[in-house]
């Protein structure tokens, strides 16, 4: 038999077993039934490379076909799946509704699909609740459907209605997605693993988890040799096929930020658009995807999962790269979870506005700001800021407070100028997720209490990358009608200033500056780039989050890893987590461009001053420092300090000159339980002793001492592999750093046997 007899011949069966007579006369409004127009729309990058071909989507783009132009192979393994008898049923079928009664009655709920293809075909149209009179209406609709429809419409609406997955509704954007072709020419074996889909197409994904997929294949078929359609044969060869996939990343360029610019486009255009030119780089877009997993990896002993990052173009807010998640088609870590537009806690990365509003208000980069204990009154009760390295540093310049991240002085700061500024300056910076009324945050907002997107915080950035001017970010170059014509673009938001150019080329000079990060940084950091950037880190409560975000005079970069379900990592911080990944970002989109510095606005002046008081040099000064102000800010005054050898004085410049280098355990963690596994070799029953140093330059061994006992030394990454033994211990871990002896705070853990 020829194959188009063949589907003759299959397609009459279907049709005379079809067409069977009902009480429910009542014909339903055809046109909700009405065959979707065909379009297809065309995602491209910013040289017209395509991102994503959009072949259907839920806003009415789709490739409707005919029942004439599908495979009788899609036909039967989908009456097969989902619905045995609905060949000769009038809607509803009454014998698996039995069935799903008994079920919802031992359970007392609705659990039990139970629903025809008929049914799902309303369900589609209509988008009834999933409650009883919900379902009521939905089977009524059902029966009265198959008055108006023949079962051959029927079938043709739910195979061009149904989702397959990965954004793929209807059997023809099924077919051509995961097979490259049309569905006419399907075979039974493909056809059986698409009859699979419409069920669960958020979890039973063919890209991802196709040994899921050919499981639940295998039992379609063996359905559809119950109908007793195809000859043995043919079910014989469909079991022995191998069938093969497209490629999922070859199809979903630039994933997640696809689905940003579907998302955003206008209806206006969505509906007669036929090509979408974006600004995405999908070269750099590849380097930058490829970039992520890979640090992530060298983080996994962290519990770290999931990352994203952001590229604008500072001449024009252009996104020129977006990754949203490691790998978008992974639903074990939520990859379709975009981490540039989720909420999280930003960390320090609000400190930049806080000491910016300060230089707007008569503050200098020379002012001294006290790091000492002091609590705070906010709604939430007293609050007493801690700084990451849990000491305080007493007296430090402006400069000194925003390049080391200490919290003390941002929020001493905060507490003068008052929370609400900040507040209202970052509103109009584009932060709308800070929804709650500004007393909420309180001076908690400079820490990062609030939730942000990476967009915004990026957005911002850039904002002090363009001396103060916001400008919205970009998505569109051009958009392409069916006709050839180009339609207007949306107008883009307009710019407005957040902060004057001279203060915002001071923030910009403090955060490229490194050697005032040193005392908190340390002076091999990730943030040192080999031409001018500015960069700051943040870390969320409990490590939840970590940052980086930071700028050229070309590009603004933001970087977020951390956890889509907000479990905590361990102990990273913005110089091991995303800083490493942003100076590769950087170093990426700044490879063979000559090296740029930023331009220095008008009403800058040069000033020297002591270090330590923050004014003019006077006769008893050590030594004096060079400083930017705003005209007319440079301290007038003289330095009034003896500068006499005095305890306090070799603590400060000790501070100022040399660091200290802080030693912390990472792990374990205090209160950490662990226990040793009977099963294991004794072998692998050890604890990965870990520390890390803030000045890793000064620092050779880390010795490692538990209960009192040295019980190992290790070089850079100061790790130790210590055997597990059962009892409560002390863990400490101890280094030379130039002449001076430090030691961490000990780490109590137990461990059970
Ligand atoms: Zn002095």
């Amino acid at each position: 038999m020829s194959p188009g007899s063949r589907r003759r011949l299959l397609v009459g069966a279907a049709l005379a077993a079809l067409a069977v007579g009902g009480s429910f006369r009542l014909p339903l409004p055809g046109r909700r039934f009405d065959p979707k127009p065909v379009v297809s729309l065309r995602l491209a990058d910013r040289e017209g490379r395509l991102l994503r071909e959009v072949l259907s989507d839920e806003g009415g783009r789709c490739r409707w076909v005919g029942l004439e132009d599908v495979s009788p192979a899609v036909v039967w393994a989908t009456i097969a799946a989902e619905d045995a008898r609905f060949p000769t049923h009038g809607g509803i079928d009454p014998l698996s509704i039995a069935r799903a009664a008994v079920q919802n009655v031992r359970r007392g709920r609705v659990v039990s699909g139970a629903s025809t293809i008929t049914q799902q075909v309303i369900r589609n149209v209509y988008r009834f609740p999933r409650t009883w009179p919900g379902k009521l209406a939905e089977a009524w609709l059902a029966v009265r459907l198959e008055h108006t429809l023949s079962k051959e419409d029927i079938l043709a609406q739910y195979l061009n209605r149904v989702p397959y997955g990965n954004l793929a509704f209807g059997i023809e954007a099924a077919a051509r997605l995961y097979f490259d072709k049309p569905a006419s020419d399907l075979s039974l074996a493909e056809a059986s693993i698409l009859a699979a889909l419409p069920r669960s197409p958020s979890t039973l994904n063919p890209f991802r988890d196709p040994g899921s997929v050919l499981h639940r294949q295998k039992s379609i078929l063996d359905r559809v040799a119950a109908l007793g359609i195809f000859p043995p044969a043919d079910l014989e060869r469909a079991r022995r096929e191998t069938v093969k996939l497209g490629s999922a990343e070859a199809k979903f360029r630039a994933p997640h930020f696809s689905d940003f610019v579907l998302a955003r486009l206008p209806e206006t255009l969505k509906s007669r658009a036929v090509e979408v030119r974006t600004t995405i780089d999908l070269g750099l877009q590849e380097k930058v995807e490829a970039l992520l997993p890979n640090h992530l990896r060298t983080l996994a002993d962290r519990g770290l999962s999931n990352g994203a990052v952001l590229v604008l173009d500072n001449a024009n807010g252009e996104i020129l790269a977006l990754a949203g998640s490691r790998d978008f088609f992974d639903s074990t870590t939520d990859g379709q979870v975009n981490g540039v537009t989720s909420l999280r806690q930003p960390g320090s990365t609000l400190k930049p506005m806080t000491y910016a509003l300060a230089l707007e208000k008569g503050f200098t980069a020379a002012t001294l700001i006290d790091d000492a204990p002091a609590e705070f009154a906010t709604l939430q009760g007293v609050f007493a800021p801690e700084n990451y390295d849990e000491r305080f540093h007493g007296p430090i310049r402006l400069r000194s407070a925003l390049a080391s991240s200490y919290n003390v002085p941002a929020v001493a700061v905060l507490d003068l100028l008052g929370p609400d500024l900040l507040y209202r300056r970052l509103r109009e910076a584009g932060f709308s997720s800070l929804q709650k009324a500004p007393g909420f945050y309180g001076v908690g907002l400079t820490l990062g209490n609030g939730e942000v997107t990476l967009l915004e915080l990026v957005r911002a950035y850039g904002a002090f990358a363009r001396g103060g001017l916001t400008v919205g970010e970009r998505f569109l170059r051009s958009v392409r009608a069916k006709d050839g014509r180009e339609l207007p673009l949306p107008e883009p938001t307009p710019s407005r200033r957040l902060f004057s150019p001279q203060v915002s080329y001071l923030i910009t000079h403090i955060l490229s500056d490194r050697d005032a990060r040193v005392p908190a940084f340390g002076y091999l950091t990730p943030l040192n780039l080999p031409f001018p950037a500015a960069a700051k880190t943040g870390t969320s409560k409990d490590f939840r989050d970590n940052w980086t975000v930071g700028y050229t005079p070309r590009y603004t970069v933001g970087v977020w890893v951390g956890n889509f379900d907000g479990s905590p990592m361990r102990r990273v911080s913005g110089i091991t987590g995303a800083g490493p990944l942003f100076r590769d970002v950087m170093l990426q989109l700044e490879a063979g461009r000559p090296k740029t510095p930023f331009p220095e606005p008008e009403g800058i002046v040069k000033t020297k001053i002591c270090p330590l008081s923050g004014l003019r040099p006077g006769p008893a000064c050590p030594s004096a420092i060079e400083e930017l102000f705003l005209a007319g800010t440079a301290p007038e005054k003289e330095c009034g300090l003896s500068h006499r050898p005095g305890p306090r004085r070799s603590n400060v410049q000790a501070s100022l000159r040399r660091p200290r280098a802080v030693l912390s355990v990472e792990t374990p963690l205090p209160g950490d339980v662990y226990k040793i596994d009977p099963v294991l070799r004794p072998e692998f029953q050890v604890l990965r002793l870990q520390a890390s140093v803030s000045d890793e330059a000064a620092v050779e061994a880390v010795e490692w001492w538990v209960n009192d006992r040295l019980v190992g030394r290790a070089k850079y990454p100061y790790a130790l592999a210590w055997p597990l033994r059962p009892g409560i211990h002390v863990v400490k871990a101890r280094a030379t750093a130039g002449t001076e002896t430090v030691e961490s705070r000990p780490v109590r853990i137990r461990v059970l046997s």
